[in-house]
């Protein structure tokens, strides 16, 4: 990346922080010790560890006794979904399917643990429905709670992701809450997208378990949490040594874990202070660009959206075509999720929405954690009007 290149794609993933890359250090040079050692070195990287997840809980709302530190949003989500399903299924009565009921625009890291259930397990997943601006429909959320036994399952996980990657839209979660407990049902919350930019008061809102990944707000990649209360039963997937409640047994990443707490405190404090900031840099560039290209349209909820989240479709073009012209105007951004391995897909949850798949290939997706500057947005509107004309957009 050049100093001239604007990197749009925030939501893909984020610098680390050199206040992050100083508080882990001493963790990988001096105070390596692990964790779990009886010896002086080893209280030491205890301690850490466990000032880590209490800062770090605190700032999500929960307590450190939820915190499970992982590798990052994809294993949170594997562990809630599969661990908190199989537990369930030890209490159904003989013959009665575990329920999963998901959102159509969850993360594949969500949705295909779903699958893996169904495929494995026999679990009946129920995918709810969402609205043209990409939010669950919470009458449809009821009826797949209700439907009875008579189907031969019954409901054992909600999970809904608090805000989406690909179109910003945030999902009503203390609503969808209320609905799942007064079906006796605990709620998964995917905050991957959301932690650092939006507040999150996970015990407040009685959200049962949530996944965070750090490589989102300022940490190495390959770090998160599953954040479960105590009062969920849950398997773990992986056997060993028993760190972390028995959850997720391994020798625990210090280091990381003070990554973490350190970088999701400064996005915090970041967006307490610039939130107002970002949110208008962000609209004044929705307006630039729905102005400039009469074509263009915004996708997700104009109101409920990740303060620098930006996601539009211009029929008539392709969004990787618009990708790579932009690339080459030194302007970096996405067509909707970083998570397919480089293969350009149509973005599902553009689809969820009920676009139809030649509208919903013409996705782009323009995400920051900073307000930008007026200079940025001129420039981002030219570049994008100029790969329009240029690829055929009048
Ligand atoms: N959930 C959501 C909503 C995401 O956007 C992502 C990654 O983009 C993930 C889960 C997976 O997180 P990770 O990259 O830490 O595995």
């Amino acid at each position: 990346m050049t100093d001239a290149t604007l990197y749009l794609d925030a939501a893909a993933t984020e610098p680390v922080s050199r206040n992050v890359i100083d508080a882990m250090l001493p963790f990988m040079t001096d105070a390596y010790a692990n964790p779990a050692s009886v010896h002086q070195d080893g209280k030491t990287a205890a301690r850490a560890l466990d000032a880590a997840r209490r800062s770090f809980a605190g700032d999500l709302g929960a307590h450190a006794d939820d915190v499970i530190f992982t590798s990052g949003g994809t294993e949170s989500d594997n562990l809630a979904i599969k661990g908190i399903a199989l537990a369930a299924m030890r209490r159904l009565p003989q013959g009665v399917r575990p329920r999963i009921v998901v959102s159509a625009v969850e993360h594949p890291a969500v949705a295909e643990s779903a699958r893996w259930m169904a495929r494995f397990f026999d679990a009946d997943v129920i995918t709810v429905p969402v609205d043209g601006r990409g939010r669950i429909r919470l009458d449809a959320l009821e009826g797949a709670l209700v439907a009875g036994d008579g189907a031969g399952s019954r409901p054992v996980l909600v999970s809904v992701m608090l805000a989406n990657n690909e179109v910003g839209a945030i999902q009503p979660v203390e609503d969808v809450v209320r609905i799942a407990h007064r079906h006796h049902v605990p709620v998964h919350v995917d905050a991957v997208q959301a932690a650092g930019q939006v507040p999150i008061h996970m015990r407040d809102w009685d959200v049962d378990a949530l996944s965070v990944s750090g490589h989102k707000f300022g940490t190495p990649k390959g770090l998160g949490a599953l954040l479960v209360r105590g009062r969920v039963p849950i398997e773990p997937l992986l056997s060993g040594g028993g760190q972390e409640r028995g959850l997720r047994s391994g020798t625990q990443n210090v280091a990381g874990a003070v990554g973490l707490a350190i970088a999701l405190d400064e996005s915090i404090t970041f967006m307490r202070e610039h939130h107002a900031e970002l949110v208008a840099s962000r609209d004044r560039l929705i307006r630039g660009v729905l102005e400039a290209i009469p074509q263009a349209r915004l996708t997700g909820d104009p109101e409920h959206r990740l303060p620098g989240h930006a996601s539009f479709i211009f029929p008539g073009v392709t969004g990787e075509a618009l990708l790579v012209d932009l690339d080459a105007r030194g302007i970096e951004c996405s067509s909707g999720s970083a998570c397919a391995i480089g293969r350009h897909e149509i973005p599902s949850t553009l689809l969820a929405m009920g676009l139809e798949p030649a509208v919903a290939k013409s996705a782009l997706r323009l995400t920051f954690r900073r307000p930008l500057a007026d200079a940025d947005i001129a420039r981002i509107i030219d570049a994008l009007r100029a790969s329009c004309e240029s690829l055929g957009l009048h």
